[in-house]
């Protein structure tokens, strides 16, 4: 579990926002975004790591 930098909103793995940008199968990256202020939290290539 982790805290929104922005609006100190509560986040975890089920509320957390993600938006694929698909440059194709091997290509993908990931948008995560605060479900709560929409603020970019950060961006991830393929799966889900952490
Ligand atoms: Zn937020």
């Amino acid at each position: 579990m982790a805290n929104c930098p922005h609006c100190k909103g509560e986040i975890n793995l089920t509320t957390i926002k993600q938006e694929k940008k698909g440059f194709g199968i091997i290509k993908q990256e990931i948008l995560y975004s605060c479900p709560h202020c929409s603020s970019v939290l950060g961006v991830s290539r393929g799966k889900w790591t952490g």
